[in-house]
């Protein structure tokens, strides 16, 4: 079956379409500025030639439909018509408590998916226009929403609550959500099957580390813990997002600088993380390291207290899991920036993980980088969420 995965932002669309059966993908692409001027779309069937051009498009019903045009192109296409896409998954961000997996969308489940709006203003309404597009566009194509959500939804009370008054996550459901959990899922799951051992019998610990970034605890097959919170501003020292800080600085901040709480937010968010602490130099792992060797001491800063950070991390899921067999490191950073690992790796030498340095030089594959023997086997697990969005649309569609 060829499956379509979509992942709409406000004014975004990434696509791509995945044969089921071979787990290739055939074609793939984004689309830029929706609904705003100079909208464009970028298309790449695998082994063909990359195309970018502008295209009008008012609305998500329209990029959809530029989607669609492209991929039945005579030239830059792969299929020949339409009725050739089996099913559509789509990414959502924010699933709430109402989602521990995937499910088939119906009018139930777009109705919670707004339910969750709350929880995500930016990102769930954007996922939902995409639904209702491919809904017009594709009436009777079975569809499936994978939620980012999801995977945490086994995290126990102690890890999911905060420390504030209980009323608020009664009425307001203010709690630990975690996101990226596709990618711990995949990345968990897949760890285990290189090690040929069973997920169930081990206790895994995921770093995503890309733009975004957050590290997972997956101990006997589930997370347990995880570093985003209500919203991915918690955790880790990100590209361009602070992670953990007083929560006391946003008044602090708001009242120096003459800032309402939304203009500090998006402060902590767009201009923080190795990008605010390299005092602007780039929230490009590869520009930081280029940077720091070059002599720029800020942006040798920002790598040290970024790698600092995971190593924290790794270690408190250590003990949230009372032990840990596996680390996995994914994700752009993670999978491909051999320097930032090894620093983190300075961190958790403590745990068994016999890092040899050699192999800690690959990048962008599947490779374990302890030594042979090691109590913690450490790895690199390259992630891939379009995939593991097609694989659930497929066991999902074929079931109904
Ligand atoms: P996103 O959260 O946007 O999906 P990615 O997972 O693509 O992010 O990660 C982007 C980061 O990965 C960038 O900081 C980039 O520098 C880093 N990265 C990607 N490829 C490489 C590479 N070959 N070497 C070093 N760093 C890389």
């Amino acid at each position: 079956m060829k499956v379509l995965v979509l992942n709409c932002g406000s004014s975004s669309l990434k696509y791509q379409l995945i044969d089921s059966d071979t787990e290739a993908v055939l074609a793939k692409g984004l689309c830029e500025r929706i609904g705003i001027d100079g909208s464009c779309i970028s298309h790449q069937p695998v082994g063909g030639e990359k195309v970018k051009e502008e295209a009008d498009m008012p609305d998500h019903t329209a990029a959809v439909k530029m989607v669609i045009e492209k991929l039945t192109d005579e030239k830059a296409g792969v299929i020949s018509s339409l009725e050739e896409i089996g099913a559509v998954g789509h990414r959502v961000v924010h699933g709430g408590e109402d989602f521990s997996e995937a499910v088939v969308i119906d009018e139930a489940v777009i109705h919670a998916i707004e339910g969750c709006s709350d929880l995500a203003p930016l990102h769930n309404p954007a996922n939902l226009i995409g639904i209702r597009s491919c809904q017009a566009i594709m009436p009777g194509v079975p569809m499936v929403a994978v939620f980012d959500t999801a995977f945490h939804q086994t995290m126990p009370k102690k890890a999911y609550l905060y420390g504030l008054p209980y009323e608020y996550y009664r009425k307001y459901k203010i709690r630990r959500y975690g996101f990226h959990g596709t990618s711990h899922d995949f990345v968990s799951k897949r760890a285990a099957q290189i090690l040929g051992k069973d997920r169930k019998d081990l206790k895994i610990i995921v770093c995503h580390l890309g733009n975004g970034a957050s590290v997972s605890a997956v101990k006997y097959g589930e997370s347990v813990d995880t570093s985003m919170g209500l919203t991915p501003l918690e955790g880790l020292i990100m590209g361009t997002r602070s992670g953990d800080m007083d929560p006391a600085i946003l008044s602090f901040l708001a009242e120096k600088e003459g800032l309402d709480a939304a203009q500090v937010i998006e402060i902590c968010n767009k201009k923080s993380g190795v990008l605010g602490l390299s005092d602007g130099a780039s929230s490009d792992f590869r520009d930081l390291v280029l940077a720091a060797e070059e002599g720029n001491e800020q942006a040798g800063h920002a790598l040290e207290a970024y790698a600092y950070r995971v190593g924290k991390y790794i270690g408190a899921y250590a003990a949230a899991m009372n032990g840990v067999d596996v680390i996995a490191f994914t994700a752009g950073v993670g999978e491909n920036n051999a320097e930032v690992r090894a620093m983190v790796a300075q961190y958790i030498g403590y745990l068994g993980t016999n890092i040899d340095p050699e192999r800690n030089r690959i990048r962008g594959e599947e490779v374990i980088l302890s030594d042979e023997g090691a109590k913690v086997v450490t790895m690199v697990v390259p992630t891939n969420e379009e995939l593991a969005i097609a694989r659930e649309t497929v066991r999902l569609t074929k079931k109904s």
